[in-house]
């Protein structure tokens, strides 16, 4: 028997998010002719110092690519009923297409209810209950960013979804639940792992495509992977030395994968572009 020796193609997030940054300050290029700037509002309450990185990294890419962007920072008491009037205010605004508040907010306020306080046709994180539910009706709306940065992904390396049999491990309302319908709708076969399921790798070993988004370091090694599989890794973590790294084991589970993507340079940068394609959209259909 001959083994392959071949390592997994790397799905390169960097790359990839750059090509949609350009098409956006294209399209937005296009609609400034029209006398139209995209803008986003984001907001953060309190000092989370990962959440600071988070929204400047946002507001960054934004006016990279010609957006107008408001940052607006709130004290950590900033009560619940001041949020909520802020938030009313800026779906009010026309100058502003899409509101975005940075999570996880402090304790006196109920996260719940802040987003659904943001319009519909500006939630361009796509949490919105309206959002959740035209994603599961295949309407349209706004997707979440990670896995709609996800899909994206798979499509910049032609993977035809239709009959492969996808594992999405983690269920939160912001990745897994979203990226299972977002593969189902591409015809896939889903199956979302959680926190209960039992033996995760004889499940795992059956699949085409793996989503990891858990936020466990080595949740996911080689013997859990079939031989050519798709390995995307959604999971943000640190290592002993306090370096970023996912929820794939990369260096063993590349010698055995088709595709796998890297953490960091993969999923990270696909997630913000996502948001400027979400922001840029929002505008688009407000001036239609
Ligand atoms: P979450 O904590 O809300 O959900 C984690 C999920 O993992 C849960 O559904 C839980 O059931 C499941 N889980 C926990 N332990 C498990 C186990 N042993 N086996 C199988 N499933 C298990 O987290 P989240 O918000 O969905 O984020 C997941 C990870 O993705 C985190 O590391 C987060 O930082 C990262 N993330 C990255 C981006 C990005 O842009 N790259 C965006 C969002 C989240």
């Amino acid at each position: 028997m001959t083994q392959s020796t071949a390592l997994a193609q790397i799905i390169d997030g960097i790359a990839l998010s750059q090509q949609l940054r350009a098409d956006v300050a294209r399209r937005v290029n296009v609609l400034k002719a029209r006398g139209i700037t995209p803008g986003l509002a984001v907001i953060l309450v309190g000092e989370n110092p990962a959440s600071q990185v988070y929204v400047r990294n946002k507001v960054k890419a934004c006016e990279d690519a010609g957006l107008y962007s408001v940052l607006e920072k709130y004290p950590p008491d900033l009560s619940e009923a001041a949020l909520l009037a802020r938030i009313e205010a800026l779906n009010q605004d026309p100058a502003i297409h899409g509101i975005l508040v940075q999570l996880p907010v402090p304790a006196q306020i109920d996260a719940a209810k802040v987003i659904e306080a943001i319009a519909p046709a500006k939630d361009v994180d796509g949490f919105h209950i309206a959002s959740a539910g035209a994603l599961m009706t295949g309407m349209p709306g706004f997707w979440p960013c990670t896995p709609y940065g996800c899909m994206k992904m798979l499509e910049s390396i032609h993977f035809d979804l239709r009959g492969k049999h996808a594992v999405v491990i983690g269920r939160s309302n912001i990745v897994g639940k979203p990226m299972a319908l977002l593969l189902l709708q591409q015809h896939a076969t889903v199956t979302i792992c959680h926190s209960a399921t039992k033996d995760l790798k004889a499940i795992t070993l059956q699949a085409d495509l793996i989503v990891a988004a858990v936020g466990r370091r080595n949740l996911l090694t080689a013997d859990m992977v079939k031989p050519g599989a798709v390995v995307l890794d959604v999971g943000m973590n640190r290592n002993e030395a306090g370096k970023l790294c996912g929820d794939v084991d990369f260096a063993g589970v590349r010698e055995v994968a088709g595709y796998i993507s890297p953490v960091p340079g993969g999923v990270g940068p696909m997630t913000i572009a996502m948001l400027l394609v979400n922001t840029l959209e929002a505008a688009e259909r407000a001036s239609t």
